[in-house]
């Protein structure tokens, strides 16, 4: 029997949370599935870690994450730790090390919930965002002189280097060419970024050539937000820097009806490491501990896990299983305006992966 090795990181807040349960929904799977296990270890770095070692991981963490077949993330944030220090300590530092360029957020209204937009059919909304994850505006650049004096100087650079560009375009005309409209949106802000903007916007016409069978046109980013708002159907594989792409998901989040719900994946699409998977969403202090957490993001994101190792029909079920508990409003949390817990909401998507088990054993 095949067997994956999955690194669990819950991190902070309600990361852990919603981890736990994403791993008994992987486990549930399975067991339901016979074909294959998993072997989960887990890892108790964030914030806690921070306050008893003075760092988010240890320096050889990456080590210990090198030979798993993927990463199950939840969040770093921590209320009395500067953001900065959980983001580069945790996140970051896997991201960055693990070389996970691509990061990539689906985004669909699923059944049963309802999206802000009142004039948009679920259907019209079916996005992925792909986002540039390893430089760009978050490649740390910069620094600080004269700290605390009236001349003080901080600088962050955003550096683009052509390779990184070619790359994360590379790979967004081939997601695109892998969907069925074959349409890609190139965001930009070129028009006031008139350097490195502007190589991003040439090496997308370059790419473009090797894709004849791929419509694509550009955006800017600007402009982008207000499309998402008023053309969400004109709109199917988008990609974009690593700060555009951040602000957008956030929104795509929303606009598919909760941050609650939005997957990610950070994926090394050469597969020379592991690939990590998460919620879009943070710690959310504010409902930590609660049963408040809405788990779909992290088991959506597990569906993106099982698409990675090659599991397509387990994701496929795993998925299946989300939208009929979805389509359910009794199993919604309160980010939905239910009042269902976040175990329930997980005890009912294992519930239907055990039933798929028992229709097929029938
Ligand atoms: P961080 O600083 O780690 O990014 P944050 O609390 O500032 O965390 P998020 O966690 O991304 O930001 O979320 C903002 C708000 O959205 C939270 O305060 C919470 O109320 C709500 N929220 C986010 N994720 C969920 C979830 N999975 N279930 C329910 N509500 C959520």
């Amino acid at each position: 029997m095949k067997s994956y090795r999955i690194a669990c990181i819950p991190g902070d807040g309600i990361g852990k949370e919603v981890v736990p349960a994403g791993q008994a929904v992987l486990e549930a799977l399975a067991a339901a599935q016979r074909g294959f296990r998993f072997e989960f270890s887990t890892f108790d770095w964030g914030g806690d870690w921070y306050r008893a070692h003075g760092e988010m991981m240890p320096a050889a963490g990456l080590e210990a994450l090198r030979h798993v077949d993927a990463i199950l993330f939840g969040s770093a944030g921590d209320p009395h730790i500067p953001d900065h220090i959980t983001l580069w300590g945790l996140r970051l530092k896997i991201c960055q090390g693990f070389d996970q360029y691509a990061n990539v957020r689906p985004t669909r209204i699923l059944p049963g919930i309802d999206g802000p937009l009142k004039r948009c059919a679920p259907a019209d909304l079916d996005w992925v965002i792909v986002r540039e994850n390893s430089e760009g505006e978050y490649s740390g650049v910069g620094g600080r002189v004269h700290q605390g004096h009236p001349i003080e100087v901080a600088t962050d650079l955003s550096m683009m280097t052509r390779a990184g560009v070619e790359r994360i375009m590379r790979f967004a005309f081939r997601l695109a060419q892998s969907r069925p409209r074959k349409l890609l949106t190139v965001v930009t802000k070129s028009n006031a970024q008139r350097h490195a903007m502007v190589m991003w916007d040439e090496i997308a016409v370059q790419v473009a050539q090797e894709f004849p069978d791929v419509k694509w046109d550009k955006e800017l980013v600007d402009a982008c937000t207000a499309r998402m708002v008023n053309r969400p159907a004109s709109l199917d594989t988008v990609v974009a820097t690593n700060l555009h792409a951040d602000i957008l998901s956030d929104l795509a989040a929303a606009l598919a009806g909760s941050l609650g719900i939005a997957p990610t994946a950070n994926i090394d699409p050469e597969r020379r490491y592991p690939s990590m998977f998460e919620p879009i969403h943070g710690s959310a202090f504010d409902i930590m501990g609660k049963g408040l957490a809405n788990p779909i993001g992290t088991f959506w994101s597990c569906v993106m896990l099982l698409d990675h190792i090659g599991e397509s029909e387990a994701a496929r079920q795993l998925m299946q299983a989300i939208e009929k508990v979805t389509a359910d409003p009794r199993l919604h949390t309160r980010d939905l305006g239910g009042k269902a817990t976040t175990e329930e909401v997980t005890n009912a998507v294992c519930a239907l992966l055990a039933q798929n088990d028992r229709l097929r054993v029938a």
